[in-house]
Parts: structure tokens; C-alpha cells; sequence
């Protein structure tokens, strides 16, 4: 390519050969009041769009919004193992582990924080989280006044588990799902800590016991909706 020449690329060689426009195209004029009728149109069409924040969108229990933690019996289910902080593209989560005095079996987090300048929402941290103790609300208007603001602990991420039962469910029809194959879903497995088991599930099942049981359950045959 030569620099010494201008490039002559800004002009349509084919210029001759475009159509000719009309008149009525030339002057406007009509294509303007089409587009004032289509706009006069759409003010007698029903709605799509909500006034909020008066009304405000319930999201499906599919939507990822703010992750939050699950509040059960009280207490946080989180054992802080720091997997979700782990597997946190943006690095948003960090917390610190501790032990009960009583129960030294039982961790919990000392604090626990989420930046959410850096959550992406992607749900990686609920993914990851055995105690399905993380989930993602349909909290979806998030509004901070100072980058501190923008950390949120554990008493604003806390939400009780009741709250958050649509998404709960969902994660239990969904979650972990393997793709044609059968994957049978057993409650009592999804225990959250050794402190829950009995007064929960009442299950009288030892920890051997319950591998068993889970044996057992792995060797049903297929459920013939996944038989296809
Ligand atoms: S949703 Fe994604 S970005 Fe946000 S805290 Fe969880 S893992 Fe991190
Ligand atoms: S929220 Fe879940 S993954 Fe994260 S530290 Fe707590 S138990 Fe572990």
C-alpha cells in the first residue's frame, strides 16, 4: 500500500448503479408520519415495562441475585471451609473460620464478607458450597453510598432459610443434575452439619449407616424419566 497516494475507498466506484430515490422518499415527509404513527400505536398497547420502584418484578427462582448466606435454626449453616472464596473469580468473599467452644467438631465463620463492587453474580460460590449454606436471592436493586457500604457481613448477607425456600427447591431439583443420566436426589444426605442430623432428620442413622443407605440408593434402578 502506498502512503503517497489518498485512499479512494470513502466513494462507492458502483455509485451509478444505486437506485434512484423517489420523490416522497426525497422530501421525508412520509416516512416520518410512519414513525409517529407506530409511536401513537404503541400508547394504546398493553404495558411490558413497570413503574419502579412502585412495582417491583418478582424474578423466577432461576435468577441470580445477591448471594446471600442461609440462615438455619438461628445460625449461619456455613462452616466457613473457604471453598466459595476459593472458587470467587473476583476474589468478593473473604472470611476467617472459628471454632465453637463447645462443640470444637463445629466451625463457623468468625466474620464473613462479601465486596459487592466485585461479585459478578456468576454463582460459583453456591455451586461449590457442600453446605448449601450460599445461595443467590432474587435481591436484584443493590444500592451503596460509599465503597464501605459496598461490604457486606454477615448480619446483612444472613437470610433465613424460610425466605429463600423457591430457591432452595430449585437448587434440589437442579443442582448437580447429571445430564442424562439418573442422579436420585436423597434428602437426608443434604444435612448441614453434624449438629443438625438427628434434631433435623431424626434419622437414627449412624455416619456408616448412612453410607450404606446412600449404597443401597445408588443401586435403584433408573427412573424411566431418564431411560431415554
Ligand atoms: S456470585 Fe460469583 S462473584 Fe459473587 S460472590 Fe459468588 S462466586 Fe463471587
Ligand atoms: S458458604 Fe459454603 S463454601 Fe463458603 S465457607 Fe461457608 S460452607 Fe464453605
Amino acid at each position: 500500500m502506498s502512503f503517497d497516494q489518498p485512499s479512494v475507498n470513502a466513494i462507492n466506484k458502483e455509485y451509478k448503479r444505486e437506485r434512484k430515490l423517489s420523490l416522497m422518499e426525497r422530501i421525508y415527509l412520509p416516512e416520518i408520519f410512519k414513525g409517529l404513527w407506530f409511536s401513537f400505536k404503541q400508547m394504546f398497547a398493553p404495558a411490558v415495562t413497570m413503574s419502579y420502584p412502585e412495582e417491583r418484578w418478582d424474578p423466577p427462582s432461576i435468577f441470580r441475585g445477591r448471594p446471600v448466606l442461609v440462615e438455619d435454626n438461628g445460625q449461619e449453616r456455613c462452616v466457613a471451609c473457604g471453598l466459595c472464596a476459593r472458587a470467587c473469580p473476583p476474589l468478593a468473599i473473604s472470611m476467617q473460620a472459628n471454632e465453637k467452644s463447645d462443640d470444637p467438631k463445629e466451625r463457623y465463620p468468625d466474620f464473613f464478607e462479601i465486596n459487592m463492587l466485585r461479585c459478578i453474580y456468576c454463582g460459583f460460590c453456591e455451586e461449590v458450597c457442600p453446605e448449601e449454606a450460599i445461595v443467590m436471592s432474587k435481591d436484584y436493586d443493590i444500592v451503596f453510598e460509599s465503597r464501605e457500604d459496598a461490604i457486606y457481613d454477615k448480619e446483612r448477607l444472613l437470610v433465613p432459610k424460610e425466605d429463600l425456600k423457591e430457591r432452595l427447591d430449585y437448587l434440589k431439583e437442579y443442582r448437580n443434575g447429571q445430564f442424562g443420566s439418573f442422579w436420585d436426589f436423597q434428602e437426608e444426605n443434604n444435612i448441614h452439619s453434624v449438629r443438625d442430623r438427628d434434631r433435623e432428620w431424626n434419622t437414627g442413622l449412624s455416619l456408616v449407616d448412612m453410607l450404606e443407605q446412600q449404597k443401597r440408593n445408588d443401586q435403584t434402578k433408573a427412573s424411566s424419566r431418564w431411560s431415554a
